[in-house]
């Protein structure tokens, strides 16, 4: 065997992992498909702007051995996450504060606002939240639901709110206090230089193989190392054998425009079911940019098929049960470690594929 870790999949999973393990006095081969590390987080340079080439990746956590990890490798900016909801010209802050409820409703005391909300829940008769839709109007009521919420999430999801799982809409932080932030995160930015910069420092002196695909040339790789890190779809893994998962996947639409600012902020949400765009995202935001010029991004979401990227699992009852199976298939697979988004098809944020990625060393490599 030449190498003691074969890790499929180039991403922040793959990457952390391969660092601990050359840390750790292993050889150590990382392969990915395309033609890039860093996975979905990798950005480039257009018009000396980073650009997250497969949607805004914003590093917030509460958790201290992660933060510590990650400025490691880079160092964060003070970006904080405050996108702006536009339904069909209204413009509201998120995630919902106080400022959403004032423009919402003209109220001005957190008690008005709670008020209001709780007034919506009585009338909406909802005691134990369901599904999505329930869940949403049971925490900001059915005004904030049905301009603000119920037009993205069906795009974004390509379902009914009534039809999804209630822990999606829990992410968002609901406050009564005058304050945008996004996150309910103690530490939160972006790594200046842009994510494919932290993701090669992690990389530095390991061995990378890129346009490689490690599904099409198993046996061959295989042979080659003792153990393989698999970071990529499960299913795919096991060539669909149990059936598809579903996945929604997410297409870009960017452009260069001759002008210094577009919408004034990282992210806008169309939060509309009219407008056929999820967000759009304003890169040079995100690092506080002052190029003459802007990139945009205009995010449309759909069902994966296959030949698409996957980005999000779809993460309700039915998937969840045929992911169980797969899940026992994987672990038979005595050589072969699954991790990270869509090895373990999990809706992760970065920080928690990192703090699973460490965990899993931590069995794995004996620190
Ligand atoms: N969401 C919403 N309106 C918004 C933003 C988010 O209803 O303007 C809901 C939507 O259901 C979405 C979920 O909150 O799927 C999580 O959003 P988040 O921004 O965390 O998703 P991500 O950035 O991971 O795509």
């Amino acid at each position: 065997m030449k190498y003691d870790y074969l890790v499929v999949g180039a991403g922040l999973y793959g990457a952390v992992f391969a660092h601990e393990a050359k840390a750790a006095g292993k050889k150590v081969l990382v392969i990915d498909k395309r033609e890039h590390i860093a996975g979905n987080v990798y950005t480039e340079k257009m018009e000396d702007i980073n650009v997250h080439v497969y949607g805004a990746h914003i590093f917030h956590t509460n958790n201290k051995r992660v933060w510590e990890y990650v400025n490691r490798f880079a160092e964060f900016n003070r970006f904080t996450n405050s996108p702006v909801a536009n339904y069909k010209g209204e413009l509201y802050s998120l995630p919902f504060n106080m400022y959403t409820f004032n423009k919402m409703w003209g109220v001005v005391t957190p008690q008005e606002a709670a008020e209001r909300i709780e007034q919506q829940k009585r009338e909406a008769g909802i005691t134990e939240p369901k599904n999505l839709e329930e869940q949403a109007i049971s925490l900001v009521g059915r005004d904030i639901y049905e301009k603000l919420i119920k037009g993205y999430t069906e795009k974004q999801w390509g379902r009914p709110c009534d039809q999804l799982p209630a822990f999606i809409i829990r992410r968002l932080p609901v406050r009564l206090t005058f304050d945008n932030n996004y996150f309910n995160a103690l530490y939160q930015g972006i790594p200046m230089g842009g994510y494919t910069a932290m993701v090669a420092n992690m990389l530095e002196g390991i061995e990378v193989k890129l346009g490689v695909d490690y599904l099409e040339n198993k046996a061959e790789l295989d042979a080659m190392a003792d153990k393989v890190i698999y970071t990529g779809a499960i299913d795919a893994y096991f060539d669909y054998t149990l059936g598809s998962l579903e996945y929604r996947s997410v297409r870009f639409e960017t452009e260069v425009l001759d002008t210094p600012n577009f919408q004034g902020n990282a992210a806008v949400n169309y939060t509309d079911a009219e407008t056929p765009w999820t967000r759009i995202i304003e890169h040079k935001w995100f690092e506080f940019g002052t190029q003459p010029k802007t990139v945009i991004s205009r995010e449309y979401s759909s069902e994966w098929k296959p030949g698409d990227e996957p980005y999000y699992p779809v993460n309700d009852d039915k998937n969840a049960a045929l992911y169980a199976k797969y899940k026992e298939l994987a672990d038979k697979e005595q050589k072969v470690i699954f991790g990270g988004r869509l090895g373990e098809y999990k809706y992760y944020d970065m920080d928690a594929v990192i703090d699973s990625a460490l965990t899993m060393c931590e069995h794995e490599l004996g620190q």
